[in-house]
């Protein structure tokens, strides 16, 4: 029986230093505030949002949602980034993804302020990120994917890692963490040629395709660790992951379970990336 890697273990870590934090904010009367923008009434979104105010509320964070319509443009996005940019009690700012098609996300990136991208959307954290540089925000997933390998004592070095997913939301920037942690990281994608024998090569096996169940018994090897970061609802509706828990579990190492492994990290990643960027900007020094 391969070992169940919760994420309830990781998120209980961060909620500690989360804690320290708004002890210490608190001592100047600050209280941490995000600040999330959303555009359009998608379920995924509205889920994740709930999630998120839920997580910020019971952590003494205060939060606020700005609601766009589907309709909106470039322009109605910018001007209420701009005006959360400006808000002294809003110290982060989260903006759901993916946004819609006739929105230019390319302007929408560079407009969020560095220190209160606490998602890792503007370029100049994600060139940080590529650096190594941990002074930036990376985003929430990835990061939430870190604090489970860290969580449970597995050192990355020299470690063959697969990711299945290169998106920007997930893929590429775990690949970066992944590698500036000394893994030998391998992306896979959909032009990947014989990918379930790729999968089975590696120590640690990520899934972040967007596909229900589709690792299967036929890409994982024995002892391997496998980390699905998939939510996706199967034929009968119900919450599952990229991987095929049922079939894969009996022969792996380790395994996240779905629900209860990453989605329960991130947005706790989420809300101490918060209180890092209240710190920050409150000058008190923040990891
Ligand atoms: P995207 O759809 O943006 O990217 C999916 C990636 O997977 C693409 O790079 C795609 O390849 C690749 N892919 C898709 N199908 C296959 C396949 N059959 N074989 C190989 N590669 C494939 O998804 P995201 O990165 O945004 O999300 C991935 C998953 O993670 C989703 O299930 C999402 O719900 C979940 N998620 C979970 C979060 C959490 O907190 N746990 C938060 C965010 C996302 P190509 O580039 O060639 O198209």
């Amino acid at each position: 029986m391969a070992i169940l890697l919760k994420g309830s273990e990781a998120a209980g870590a961060i909620k500690e230093r989360i804690t320290s934090g708004i002890s210490q904010l608190s001592k100047m009367g600050v209280v941490p505030g995000l600040g999330i923008v959303r555009v359009g009434e998608k379920p995924d979104d509205i889920a994740y949002e709930r999630s998120a105010l839920k997580k910020c509320a019971g952590l003494g964070i205060e939060s606020k949602v700005v609601a766009l319509p589907e309709s909106a443009g470039t322009a109605d996005l910018i001007d209420v980034i701009e005006q959360l940019n400006g808000d002294r009690n809003v110290h982060g700012i989260l903006i759901l993804r993916p946004l819609p098609d006739n929105i230019d996300i390319k302007r929408i990136k560079t407009v969020i302020s560095p220190q209160k991208d606490i998602d890792c959307l503007n370029p100049v954290n994600i060139a940080m990120l590529f650096e190594g540089d941990r002074d930036g925000f990376s985003p929430c997933t990835p990061k939430a994917v870190m604090e489970i390998i860290d969580d449970n004592g597995i050192d990355l070095t020299g470690k063959r890692v697969t990711i299945v997913g290169r998106s920007m939301v997930v893929g590429k920037p775990l690949s970066m963490m992944m590698l500036n942690r000394n893994a030998t990281v391998t992306i896979c994608h959909t032009k990947t040629k014989n990918l379930p024998e790729v999968c089975k090569e590696a120590d640690i096996l990520v899934a972040a395709a967007g596909k229900a169940k589709m690792v299967t018994a036929d890409f994982v090897s024995e002892g391997q660790i496998v980390i699905d970061v998939g939510i996706n609802t199967d034929r009968d509706g119900n919450l599952c992951g990229d991987v095929d828990f049922v079939s894969v579990e009996p022969v792996v190492g380790a395994i996240t379970p779905v629900p209860g492994g990453v989605g329960a990290v991130t947005t706790s990643v989420l809300a101490e990336h918060v209180v890092k960027a209240a710190m920050k900007q409150n000058n008190l020094s923040a990891k």
